[in-house]
């Protein structure tokens, strides 16, 4: 395997965002804008009420896909189309928002630590319009794959060491994992030369193309290999390993609404303006 090199490394930016949430936001900023179809990642992480209460109150969206995955905590979900759930430790929340939906994201504790990411991930032309769709996948039904050599591999989407993800059926046919390697473990995942990949590190530290990773860092993969390889420091290392079949389309971005065109972005608006989301 020929393993991709390193194209872009930024480090997690505190932001607030929603009602006003502390959060840590490393793609989607001006550091690394997207990597084609990946948009926007989001950790939030706290154990002060303080940070979270306030949530997510009714926001739209439309023309991409978020993907809300717990770690820790609780977390409600209600839309307009009379769908309400609650988002678990370990759970997972993929939301096609599609032709659009308004909903409202919101702890439901009042204390102790609520973790998680959520990550934003674009549509093609062709399905933007989409009827919004949802998997929501229980804590129990990820596969946790235990390797001889002490990883651990959760697969959320895709496939890796011998397991498939739950989730099914996405257009821009993702792998999502949650790797926890021991000191000095390494992981390899072979990526086809259509996706795009990604790794964040969350706990611990890492080496990735021989760039040295720490905590809240994402390192965007070029396109020059047909794999990756991320190699945990003395600590160990916890990181999501993302990749994606990249649009190769125009992006016209606003706020909650990722669309191909500036009219197409207009007309987002004034749909969501007149209540026809
Ligand atoms: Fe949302």
């Amino acid at each position: 395997m020929k393993t991709r090199t390193v194209s872009k490394m930024i480090r997690g930016k505190r932001v607030t965002d929603g009602a006003g949430v502390r959060l840590v936001r490393s793609l989607g900023t001006e550091g690394l804008e997207q990597l084609d179809p990946f948009l926007m990642l989001d950790e939030f992480r706290s154990d002060d009420p303080g940070d979270y209460i306030a949530g997510f109150p009714d926001h739209p969206h439309r023309g991409f896909e978020t993907v809300t995955y717990m770690l820790a905590g609780l977390m409600e979900h209600a839309d307009n189309h009379g769908n309400s759930g609650t988002l678990r430790g370990g759970g997972v929340q993929w939301m096609t928002a599609g032709r659009g939906i308004v909903h409202s994201e919101m702890p439901k504790q009042e204390n102790s630590l609520i973790w998680g990411f959520q990550l934003w991930i674009n549509l093609p032309a062709a399905n933007k319009m989409m009827t919004p769709r949802y998997q929501n996948i229980e804590p129990e039904d990820v596969p946790l794959v235990k390797r001889g050599d002490g990883a651990l591999v959760r697969v959320i989407a895709g496939v890796a060491d011998g397991a498939t993800g739950p989730v099914r059926g996405v257009i821009t046919a993702p792998l999502y994992l949650d790797v926890t390697l021991p000191p000095r473990g390494v992981y390899e995942h072979e990526l086809p030369q259509t996706h795009s990949a990604f790794t964040y590190l969350f706990q611990g530290d890492a080496e990735v193309g021989g760039i040295a990773v720490k905590q809240t860092a994402l390192a965007a993969f070029g396109d020059d290999g047909d794999g990756v390889r991320i190699t945990a420091g003395p600590e160990g290392a916890r990181f999501l390993l993302l990749a994606a079949k990249k649009l190769n389309e125009p992006v016209a971005r606003y706020g909650p609404f990722v669309m191909n065109t500036r009219d197409e972005l207009q007309q987002a608006f004034e749909d969501y303006r007149t209540g026809n989301f």
